[in-house]
C-alpha cells in the first residue's frame, strides 16, 4: 500500500514528540528507559492511535444517507438514525457511529458500513479472528492468552467473553 510519505513523516514526528515526553517522564522516576521500554511504550501509543483512527474511519460515511434501502427479503428498510457500535479489533475495542436502517416488515436491520467492511458489532474483526485462529493452531487455549497478549499488547480476557474467545481460538466459530 502506498501512503503519502509527507503525511507519514508528519505523523511520525508527532509520535516521536509524544514518546520524548513519555521517556523524559520515565527518567524522572526510577530508571531511564532503555530501548525495550521505549518500544513497548511506542507500540502501545500506536495501538491507541490505531483504535482511534479505525473508529474515525468507520464513523465517516462519505455519502449522505439514502432515505431507504432495499431489504434482502424484497421489502424496504427506512433510515432510522446514526447508531453506535463496538467491535474488537487488533487495536483493541473500537467504537464507531454509522447510519442504521430498519422498519421492514421482516424486522431486520442493516448498517451499510457494517456490510461494506464485513463487520459484526459486538464481535471480533476478521483481522483479529485470523490471529486468534493462528493462536489456536500453535498453542493450547491457556498458552494462547499469553502469546496473544504479547502480540496484541493488550489483554483480551477483560474485554471479551472467555467462551466466545475459546470458540474462535479453537476454530468453532465461523465469521
Ligand atoms: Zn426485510
Amino acid at each position: 500500500m502506498d501512503y503519502n510519505t509527507e503525511t507519514l513523516n508528519d505523523i511520525a514526528r508527532q509520535v516521536a514528540a509524544l514518546m520524548q515526553t513519555a521517556v523524559a517522564k520515565q527518567a524522572e522516576g526510577s530508571q531511564p528507559a532503555k530501548i525495550r521500554e521505549v518500544e513497548t511504550m511506542m507500540r502501545e501509543a500506536l495501538r491507541q492511535i490505531g483504535a482511534e483512527a479505525l473508529g474515525q474511519l468507520l464513523s465517516s460515511s462519505a455519502a449522505p444517507s439514502a432515505p431507504t434501502l432495499a431489504c434482502p427479503c424484497g421489502g424496504k428498510l427506512k433510515y432510522q438514525r446514526r447508531r453506535s457500535a463496538v467491535v474488537l479489533s487488533v487495536f483493541g475495542r473500537v467504537s464507531y457511529e454509522r447510519d442504521y436502517y430498519a422498519g421492514c416488515q421482516c424486522h431486520s436491520g442493516q448498517a451499510p458500513v457494517d456490510e461494506q467492511y464485513g463487520l459484526q458489532p459486538g464481535k471480533v474483526t476478521a483481522g483479529l479472528a485470523s490471529l486468534l485462529g493462528l493462536a489456536g493452531i500453535e498453542f493450547s487455549f491457556e498458552q494462547s492468552g499469553e502469546w496473544l497478549k504479547s502480540c496484541l499488547i493488550y489483554d483480551l480476557l477483560p474485554v471479551v467473553h472467555k467462551i466466545y474467545l475459546r470458540s474462535i481460538i479453537l476454530g468453532r466459530y465461523i465469521l
